[in-house]
């Protein structure tokens, strides 16, 4: 269970604060009174003893299936925010690939009050680009925008049809939406199951090619600049994806990018074991792809990192690799991950990843960026950088425990997440 505490009054003493808005890393005291921000607090305040943590903005994820309405055994709103306070996130924005999905004003509706009532986090729902995703009529972007949609995907399928998805893009461009794309070419990727290479060939599983990947990106891309409408691409996974949109960015074209905490931390390797809590779509890549994702991400090609954090029961993944749905949980690991791929090894620091956990996001979804300032709403998120512990998915708030991370040690781990009055403690 998740421990939550109510605070009137909270004094965190002397953090290293971190607050990429405001290019700000130095110790000092954040105080927080009736749910914001303040220069003072009376002596009655609650105390946090912040030496030797980071405090920053509550973290963001722009891509999370909550799986409600419609596959409530996987996850619900309340259990799948659950899981995002515990790992450190204030904002989830999921995704419309539910039944029914949310193509239509009522379901997005419906995400938001469920949401409201759960009050773990906050939920930016995804809104389908076309009807039912079957990647044939529109939805109607500006009345899902109206009822709370922050932006526009078929994820878990790309468009494949590209007069359909030029179609997208206009609306995109006279609502002034975004439209995100899970680039994957049907008829490239196949039946493939992992990525295809010297791992799939030992396997004897069918492989994806990365061409799927990278084709309809770069349809995309000059989709992107006849219309100029805004394009975010999920989940990049290979290198030369990555290269393309860097490119296309020094193009000035209105291109963003994220990529996953586990392509930043697994290469196909970890199929070996034909373990189907490997199995994800994209697949997991090459240590060269691996490598180059952690580049992008550093140097600002891609702009913010994201779980993926797909759900499935354990029933649905044990029918062995070929047969197991794609997908993997990520929002209690994400940071400890994240932290493990980039700050370890010397790639970056906390100010870059928090900055990808937080104003990465904000700034894609053309959201005011998160900001530590009297009066604002307190949103934050204290980490302890150094402390280690082990992945143990049965301590999970999510309801699935699909995880290729059971068992790693990881060090970065988030001490709390306070969202206004309500304080989190994760129960691992
Ligand atoms: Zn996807």
């Amino acid at each position: 269970m998740l421990h939550t505490e109510s605070h009137n009054a909270l004094v965190i003493r002397a953090a290293r604060v971190i607050d990429p808005a405001l290019q700000r890393d130095e110790i000092a005291d954040v105080i927080v009174v009736d749910g914001r921000y303040a220069e003072r607090a009376s002596a009655a305040a609650h105390v946090l003893e912040g030496q030797g943590l980071i405090v920053c903005p509550g973290l963001m994820d722009i891509h999370v299936h909550l799986r409600e309405p419609g596959f409530e055994h996987k996850e619900t709103i309340e259990s799948g925010t659950a899981a995002a306070a515990a790992g450190g996130f204030t904002f989830v924005a999921c995704m419309p690939n539910t039944k029914p999905p949310l193509d239509n004003p009522k379901t997005v509706a419906l995400v938001l009050e469920k949401a409201r009532q759960a009050d773990r986090c906050t939920v930016a729902p995804i809104a389908a680009i076309t009807r039912g995703r079957r990647g044939v009529d529109l939805t109607h972007f500006a009345a899902l925008r109206e009822a709370g949609a922050v932006a526009f995907s078929d994820d878990g399928d790309g468009v494949q049809d590209t007069a359909v998805m030029r179609a997208a893009f206009q609306q995109a461009t006279r609502t002034e939406s975004t439209v995100i794309q899970h680039c994957q070419d049907n008829q490239l990727a196949g039946k493939g199951v992992l990525h295809g290479g010297l791992v799939a060939a030992k396997l004897k599983l069918r492989g994806i090619d990365p061409a799927a990947e990278e084709t309809m990106l770069e349809r995309d891309l000059a989709l992107c600049r006849e219309t100029r409408a805004r394009y975010h691409v999920a989940h990049v996974s290979t290198a030369r994806a990555v290269d393309l949109i860097r490119k296309a960015k020094a193009e000035g074209l209105p291109v963003t990018a994220e990529v996953c905490t586990h392509h930043l931390a697994l290469t196909d390797e970890a199929c070996a074991g034909a373990d189907p809590n490997t199995k994800m779509n994209p697949p997991l890549r090459p240590r060269a792809d691996v490598e180059a994702c952690r580049r992008g991400l550093v140097d600002g090609t891609i702009d913010c990192i994201v779980t993926d954090h797909a759900p499935h029961s354990p029933a649905e993944k044990a029918v062995g690799f070929a047969a197991a749905p794609f997908g993997v949980i990520g929002l209690e690991t994400a940071l400890g991950v994240a932290a493990g791929a980039l700050i370890q090894p010397g790639l970056t620091g906390w100010p870059t990843l928090i900055a990808r956990f937080t104003v990465g996001p904000a700034s894609v979804l053309h959201l005011p960026l998160p900001h530590i300032a009297t009066g604002q709403p307190a949103n934050l998120t204290l980490i302890n950088p150094a402390a280690p512990w082990t992945v143990d998915p049965l301590l999970f708030e999510s309801r699935s425990r699909n995880t290729p991370f059971a068992g790693w040690r990881l060090a970065g781990r988030p001490v709390c997440t306070l969202r206004g009055h309500r304080l989190t403690r994760p129960a691992w």
